[in-house]
């Protein structure tokens, strides 16, 4: 781990972000439990990686790699484009931005994922 600090000011930016839009936007359904598991997601995806380049997002230094044409900018399945880091994350996880996740996926992520691996396939 090249700077320990970094995960921790990239987690408190995101904790940050999804407090204020779960205050702003009390239906989003957003919850601890949930924000715990996409932190830890990113954590992952971090780690995983050797970042070489970085994106700035609100004051944060971000991999790159967060931000290439893997991670799309408009959601494939309301087709609505967004900038929004939460949607980033839906959409590197779920193929979908975070109101289509919580419409289509919430509750049964697992088939979603096995149906999107195989229309990958085909
Ligand atoms: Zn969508």
């Amino acid at each position: 781990m090249k700077d320990p600090d970094h995960l921790i000011k990239v987690e408190k930016a995101i904790q940050e972000k999804y407090g204020e839009e779960a205050i702003r936007n009390p239906k989003a359904n957003w919850d601890q439990e949930k924000e715990k598991k996409y932190l830890e997601q990113i954590q992952i995806i971090t780690r995983n990686q050797k970042p070489r380049e970085k994106i700035e997002v609100e004051g944060v230094l971000l991999p790159k790699k967060l931000f290439t044409k893997e991670s799309k900018r408009t959601c494939p399945v309301c087709e609505v484009y967004s900038f929004i880091m939460r949607d980033d994350l839906y959409m590197a996880k779920f193929m979908c931005c975070y109101q289509c996740y919580v419409q289509h996926v919430e509750g049964r992520e697992e088939k979603w994922l096995n149906q999107k691996s195989s229309q990958k396939k085909n």
